[in-house]
C-alpha cells in the first residue's frame, strides 16, 4: 500500500486546485455600476465624474469601473477627515482600541473574500494572499489596537499629527493599507488613502467592511485614482503628513512637493536587497530561502532578495541545486492553490522585466529559466536566474521588480559586506550561515533597515520595517512606527520665531562688565575646526562679527563648499566613533560637560557681550548647556534597542544605530545652548557631525574648540564650519555623503533643506521657522532628538532545529 502511495507521488500529474471566486464575483456585481470614492462613511455616487477600469492581470478581463479622483474629491475627503479628527481623538485610547479590534475581527471574518479579491485584482497566488497578506493585515490591526489602548500612558507627551494622506502601491495593496492606516488611526489621526490605480479593489472592500464594523464616518476615506490624484493629495494644505510606499522616483517628487510645507513625511521606497550565503550555510534551506525571497509575489517586493551573493567555494553547487529547485516552480492562475507564481501586475511591468533581462544578457550575463509552461492571456513571466553578473551592470544595480535573481560571488566576509552595501538602496538583507557569531557580526555592517538571519521576508506588526539611503526613511510597525504618527506636545506648541533673536529678552538690564580678559586678542580670527584641528578656511576669507547692538568683536573664518567637503570627509573617516561603546560615548560627553563647566564664567561673559543678554540669562544658558551635555551622557548608554518576540520560534533584535554623518545648521537664539542641544544627541548616539553654528554669534562655537580640544573626542567627530548659513546648508543638503540634515532657523532654510535633500534622500529634522525654547527640556532635549539621531535595524533570528 505505502509503496503504491509513494509511486503516486512520482507519477501523479499536477492538476489545478482553484479557489472559488463566487463571493468575490457577487460583491463585484453588487458594484457593477461602478465604484465611487469612500468619503465620510459612504460611497460617493459613481457617476459623478471620470472613471477608469481595473482588470485581472492574469486574464486581462474587466473587474470593475473605478472613479478617477479629482482635486475636488481630495478636498472633500480631506475636509471630512479634518472634521472627524478631533472627535476621533477625543473618544480616547480605549474606544479606538475597540474600533481597531473590530477591524481585526472583520478582516478575519472576511478573510477568504479579501484574499480572493486581492488575488484577482493583483494577479498574485491565492496561497500568498490567504496565508501571508490577510493574516498579517489582521495581526496589524490587533497589534495597533494595543497601542491605542496604551497611548495615553506610553505616549503621554505626544499628540497625533492630524490628517494623514497615505499613498500605497499595487504590489501589496491590502497589506500596505493596513501598515499605513492601523497606526495612524490607533493614535488618533484620520486618514485619506489613495490606493494604486491598478489595484483599488481591496481598499474599497475594506472601507465598506470598516463602515459595517462601525468605524465612525470621516475617520477613513478612500479616494481612488492615478498618480495625479496622489499628487493632489500631496499638495493639499489640509494634510499634516504624507506616508508613501512606492518607487524611489515618485518618493523624490513627493519630497520636493512637500518641502517647506510643514508636512511630515515617511517614504518606503525601492530596494536591491542582498541575499548572502556563506560556505557554512545549510544549503538546501538557503535554496528554499531564495525561493521565498525572490519569487514571492513574482518578485514584485520592495525587500526582495534580488542579489544572490554566494561564497565562492559553494557557488557552483548552490546554483546547480537552485536550478533544480526552479524546475519545480509552477507559474499559473492566481486562484489556483497549487501554484508558486502568478501574473505580473500588467503588460508594462512585463515589458520592463523583459527589457531589463535582455539588457543583462547584452551586458554579459547568462540567463537561466526553467522549462515551465506559462498560462496565456495575462502578464506571466518565468522565474529567472542571471549568472555571470558584474557588480556594476544594470541588472545588479537597478530594481527589476520582477521574478529575476542576479548572482555574484565573494571570498571573504569583508568582501561580502562591501558587495552587499554596493547599492544606493538600504532596505533589507538576508544572511545565511550556521555560525551565529559570523552572522551577527555581519548584520550591523549592512546598510539595511531589516536583516534576516537564516530566513527571509519575515514580517510582523510589532517589528518595525523600513529602510535607509534611497530606500527612504521612517518605520512601519512597532513602537518606532507609532512615533511616525505622533509629535511631541512641546513641538506642536511652538510659534514662529521672531525675525531676529531679541537682545535682553528676559527684560533684565544688568550687563556683565566688559573687561580686557573677556575681549578677544586684537588680531585673532577664529578658524574652522575640521578633523580635530583648527584650520584656515579654504578661501582664506573671514568676516567681522558684531554684537546685537553692532559692536565689532573680531573676525571669523568664512567657510565655503570646499570646507564643507573637507569637513564631511573628516567626519566620514571618523567611523570609529559610530562603533565606540555607549559607555565610551557617555564618558566623552560627561568630559565635555566638565570642561565647559570649569569655564562657565568665561562663556557666560562672552555670551553677554555677543548677544547682550543679561548676565543672569547668560549664566543660565551656560548652566543649561552643561546640564544638557550631562543629560546626553546619561542617555548614551540608556537609549537602546529591544528584543521582540514575533510569532515565530525566534527573536527580532531591534538595534539602535547611528545614522552616520549628520549636517547641522544652528539657529541664532541661545547660540551656545542651541549648539550644544543639537550636537550632544548626535554624539551620544554615535554620529559624526558637521556643524554650522549660529551665523550671527559664531564666536561662542569657536570658543568651544578649546573645550573640544581638551576632551577626548576623536578628531573628525565634530567639525565646525562658520559662515553663511544658507549657502553652507545648501552644500550640506546636496552632499551625497551626508546622511541626515538638521536645520533650525528661518523657515526658508527649512524649506530649502527639505527640497535639496532629495539627491540621496537624506533624513531631515527641521523646525520650519518655529522657535524652540532651548531652556525647556520637554521641547529641546531627550527622546525626540534621540529618535532623529538614530535608525532602528531589526535583526530577525529564528532558532531551533
Ligand atoms: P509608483 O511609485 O508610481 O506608485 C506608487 C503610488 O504612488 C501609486 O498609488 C501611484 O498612483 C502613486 N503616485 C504616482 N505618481 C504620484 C505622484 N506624482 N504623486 C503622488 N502619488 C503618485 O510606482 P508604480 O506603481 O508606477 O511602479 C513603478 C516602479 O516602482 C516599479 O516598477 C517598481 O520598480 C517600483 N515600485 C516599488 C515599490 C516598493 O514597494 N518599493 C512598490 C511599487 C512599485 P498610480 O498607481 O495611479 O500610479
Amino acid at each position: 500500500m505505502s509503496k503504491s502511495v509513494a509511486r503516486y507521488f512520482d507519477t501523479m500529474d499536477y492538476g489545478p486546485a482553484p479557489e472559488s471566486d463566487t463571493d468575490a464575483r457577487q460583491w463585484l456585481s453588487r458594484h457593477a455600476q461602478g465604484f465611487g470614492h469612500f468619503i465620510d462613511g459612504r460611497f460617493t455616487g459613481a457617476d459623478s465624474g471620470a472613471h477608469f477600469e481595473t482588470v485581472e492581470p492574469a486574464t486581462g478581463l474587466l473587474l470593475a469601473r473605478i472613479a478617477q479622483g479629482s482635486p475636488a474629491d481630495i478636498d472633500t475627503a480631506v475636509t471630512a477627515a479634518r472634521a472627524a479628527q478631533p472627535g476621533w481623538m477625543a473618544v480616547g485610547g480605549h474606544a479606538r482600541a475597540r474600533h481597531l479590534y473590530a477591524l481585526a475581527r472583520t478582516v478575519q471574518r472576511h478573510a477568504r473574500l479579501l484574499a480572493v479579491v486581492e488575488a484577482l485584482d493583483n494577479g498574485k497566488p491565492i496561497r500568498e494572499t490567504r496565508d501571508i497578506d490577510v493574516p498579517l493585515v489582521a495581526r496589524h490591526f490587533y497589534h495597533h489596537a494595543g497601542w491605542a489602548q496604551l497611548q495615553e500612558r506610553e505616549f503621554a507627551d505626544q499628540v497625533p499629527l492630524g490628517v494623514i494622506g497615505q499613498i500605497v502601491p499595487w504590489n501589496f495593496p491590502l497589506l500596505m493599507l493596513a501598515w499605513k492606516i492601523a497606526p495612524a488611526l490607533a493614535l488618533g489621526n484620520t486618514v485619506v488613502l489613495k490606493p494604486a490605480e491598478l489595484t483599488p479593489l481591496s481598499a474599497l472592500l475594506f472601507a465598506e467592511l470598516a463602515a459595517q464594523a462601525g468605524l465612525p464616518a470621516g475617520v477613513l476615506n478612500v479616494v481612488t485614482g492615478d498618480g495625479a490624484t496622489g499628487a493632489a493629495l500631496v499638495a493639499h494644505e489640509g494634510v499634516d503628513k504624507i506616508a508613501f510606499t512606492g518607487s524611489t522616483e515618485v518618493g523624490r517628487l513627493i519630497r520636493e512637493a512637500t518641502a517647506g510645507s510643514g508636512k511630515s513625511l515617511t517614504l518606503e521606497l525601492g530596494g536591491k536587497s542582498p541575499f548572502i550565503v556563506f560556505d557554512d550555510a545549510d544549503i538546501d534551506a538557503a535554496v528554499e530561502g531564495v525561493v521565498d525571497s525572490i519569487w514571492l509575489n513574482q518578485g514584485q517586493v520592495c525587500c526582495a532578495g534580488s542579489r544572490l551573493l554566494l561564497q565562492e567555494g559553494i557557488a557552483a553547487d548552490f546554483i546547480e541545486r537552485l536550478k533544480r529547485r526552479m524546475q519545480q516552480l509552477r507559474v499559473g492562475m492566481p486562484l489556483d492553490k497549487a501554484i508558486d507564481l502568478g501574473s505580473l501586475i500588467d503588460g508594462s511591468q512585463l515589458d520592463r522585466v523583459r527589457s531589463l533581462v535582455a539588457t543583462g544578457v547584452r551586458e554579459g550575463a547568462q540567463c537561466y529559466q526553467p522549462s515551465c509552461a506559462l498560462p496565456t492571456g495575462g502578464s506571466f513571466y518565468p522565474p529567472t536566474l542571471l549568472t555571470g553578473v558584474q557588480p556594476a551592470s544594470t541588472v545588479a544595480t537597478e530594481e527589476i521588480f520582477g521574478p529575476v535573481l542576479v548572482t555574484m560571488t565573494f571570498r571573504t566576509p569583508d568582501e561580502a559586506v562591501a558587495l552587499a552595501n554596493n547599492t544606493r538602496y538600504g532596505l533589507a538583507a538576508s544572511i545565511w550561515s550556521e555560525t551565529i557569531g559570523l552572522a551577527l557580526g555581519i548584520a550591523p555592517q549592512l546598510q539595511a533597515g531589516v536583516v534576516w538571519i537564516n530566513a527571509t521576508n519575515l514580517f510582523d506588526a510589532g517589528v518595525g520595517f523600513g529602510g535607509c539611503r534611497e530606500s527612504g526613511y521612517g518605520r512601519e510597525g512597532g513602537r518606532e512606527g507609532c512615533h511616525e504618527y505622533l509629535k511631541p506636545h512641546a513641538w506642536a506648541a511652538r510659534k514662529p520665531r521672531a525675525a531676529q533673536a531679541a537682545p535682553g529678552a528676559t527684560g533684565e538690564t544688568a550687563r556683565a562688565p566688559v573687561t580686557s580678559s573677556t575681549l578677544p586678542a586684537i588680531d585673532r580670527t577664529a578658524k574652522l575646526f575640521i578633523g580635530g584641528k583648527q584650520v584656515r578656511p579654504d578661501g582664506e576669507l573671514s568676516h567681522a562679527v558684531f554684537s546685537v547692538s553692532g559692536q565689532r568683536f573680531g573676525e571669523v573664518g568664512t567657510g565655503n563648499r570646499k570646507d564643507i567637503r573637507n569637513a564631511v570627509a573628516a567626519a566620514r573617516a571618523a567611523d570609529g566613533w559610530s562603533s565606540a561603546t555607549p559607555h565610551r560615548r557617555a564618558q566623552a560627553l560627561y568630559y565635555l560637560a566638565e570642561n565647559l563647566s570649569t569655564r562657565a564664567d568665561e562663556f557666560a561673559a562672552r555670551l553677554v557681550r555677543f548677544t547682550e543678554v543679561a548676565a543672569g540669562s547668560a549664566r543660565a544658558e551656560v548652566d543649561a548647556a552643561v546640564s544638557r551635555l550631562f543629560a546626553y551622557g546619561a542617555w548614551a548608554d540608556k537609549y537602546e534597542g529591544t528584543v521582540h518576540v514575533p510569532p515565530l520560534r525566534g527573536v527580532a533584535l531591534a538595534t539602535v544605530e547611528p545614522i552616520g554623518v549628520v549636517g547641522v545648521v544652528c539657529p541664532d537664539e541661545a547660540p551656545l545652548l542651541s549648539f550644544v542641544s543639537l550636537l550632544a544627541p548626535l554624539l551620544a548616539m554615535g554620529n559624526r557631525t558637521v556643524i554650522v553654528p549660529s551665523e550671527s554669534h559664531p564666536l561662542i562655537a569657536t570658543d568651544f574648540y578649546q573645550v573640544l580640544e581638551t576632551s577626548d573626542l576623536p578628531g573628525g567627530v565634530v567639525n565646525i564650519v562658520t559662515g553663511p548659513a544658507e549657502s553652507l546648508m545648501q552644500t550640506l543638503a546636496r552632499h551625497d555623503d551626508v546622511d541626515a540634515l538638521w536645520v533650525f532657523g528661518a523657515a526658508s532654510l527649512s524649506r530649502d533643506a527639505e527640497r535639496l535633500s532629495v539627491g540621496n534622500l537624506k533624513r531631515t529634522l527641521v523646525d520650519h521657522g518655529l522657535a524652540t525654547d532651548w531652556q525647556d527640556g520637554a521641547a529641546a532635549e531627550g527622546a525626540p532628538f534621540l529618535r532623529h539621531a538614530t535608525q532602528v535595524k531589526n535583526i530577525w533570528i529564528p532558532y531551533g532545529e
